[in-house]
């Protein structure tokens, strides 16, 4: 029998990036939940508990349903289930005029845009705890307020993302994702656009499209399924577990999803962070939205909005921050099959 070769370079047809997946290690998926974790260290009081005391609320909603109130005459409504405050320490800030200069020879900008903290209520419960009807009010939120910044002057990129637990970059353990809306499109999505754009310009379809029907022909990669949605270990994973959720139709621009595409994801988020909180025993991750920019007038109709989700299952090491590559110690088939059943 012919020795099994150590690792595996796989290549992302989006990114343009190798991933090694060492799968001479043939660790076993039940090892990564052994791991031990670091816990965010809170004090006596959680700031998001006294939300008061943090700035204002720009969007709220309660039980499902979107709050009215009149901000500066109200800070914080009363009754609240999910909520979005600026953020107390941003790194973006609105302002009318966007100032741009040089240093010498190199280009700077103002840091112009909006950062805020969606926060839901409950101190200890997460989303794979929270009601299907929590996780779609959360999902609302998110959607209603990507589309009240997206005509913003100066906006061209909303990002939303969430990091849970210390080693995914959380300083407060209370449940709670952010947005932060800026004034270019950053170097990850720019990447993920250009990959897309060159499939498209030379075979005339949706690269994303066409890895879905890949993938969801050969089943091993795919975790989860409804009718609207599929969450996949992506081929060429960059970390251990990661997955990937996809609208299931080509769908550019997540400011156009409906009702009931929200209601499909908020079931397709839940269950990915289910089976990993299951399976791995609550790791710490970071999941993101890629989505095509907004303004700017520019055609991203071959583009495909997806969730990432990233759990922290190793740290970045030298060799990875030296050539880019990343290393996943488990084969994404070896992930999916696992998630599959959890
Ligand atoms: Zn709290
Ligand atoms: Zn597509």
């Amino acid at each position: 029998m012919q020795k099994k070769f150590p690792s595996e370079l796989r290549y992302d047809l989006v990114s343009q990036d190798w991933v090694l997946i060492a799968t001479g290690r043939a660790r076993r998926p039940e090892t990564f939940g052994a791991e031990k974790r670091q816990e965010v260290k809170t004090g006596k009081t959680c700031p998001f508990d006294a939300l008061a005391k943090q700035e204002c609320a720009t969007i709220a909603y309660n039980k499902g349903k979107r709050v009215d109130f009149s901000r500066g005459k109200v800070c914080i409504p009363s009754e609240w289930t999910t909520i979005s405050v600026a953020n107390k320490y941003p790194a973006f800030a609105p302002s009318k005029s966007l100032r741009k200069r040089y240093v010498g020879p190199y280009p700077v900008m103002d840091g112009v845009g909006f950062h805020e903290v969606i926060i839901t209520k409950d101190h200890k419960k997460d989303i794979p705890q929270f009601s299907l009807m929590q996780v779609k009010e959360m999902i609302d939120l998110y959607h209603a307020r990507y589309v009240d910044l997206k005509d913003e002057d100066h906006v061209h990129y909303i990002s939303i993302f969430k990091n849970k637990g210390l080693q995914a970059g959380a300083s407060i353990a209370h449940p709670h994702s952010q947005l932060i809306a800026i004034p270019m499109t950053d170097p990850d999505i720019q990447r993920s656009l250009s990959g897309s754009y060159a499939y498209f310009m030379e075979h005339k379809d949706c690269i994303h499209c066409m890895m879905l029907e890949w993938d969801r022909k050969d089943k091993k990669r795919i975790v989860f399924e409804n009718s609207l949605y599929a969450v996949v270990c992506p081929f060429a994973s960059r970390v251990s577990f990661e997955m990937r959720i996809y609208p299931k139709g080509h769908l550019p621009y997540f400011e156009k999803t409906d009702e009931s595409q929200r209601e499909g994801l908020a079931e397709a988020l839940q269950m990915a962070l289910k089976k990993l909180s299951k399976g791995l025993n609550d790791p710490d991750y970071n999941y993101f939205l890629h989505t095509a920019p907004v303004g700017g007038g520019s055609d991203y109709g071959h583009y495909h909005w997806h969730i990432e989700i990233l759990p922290k299952t190793s740290v970045p090491a030298g060799f990875e921050l030296g050539t880019g590559i990343e290393i996943s110690t488990i084969e994404p088939e070896k992930a999916a099959a696992f998630l599959r059943k959890q």
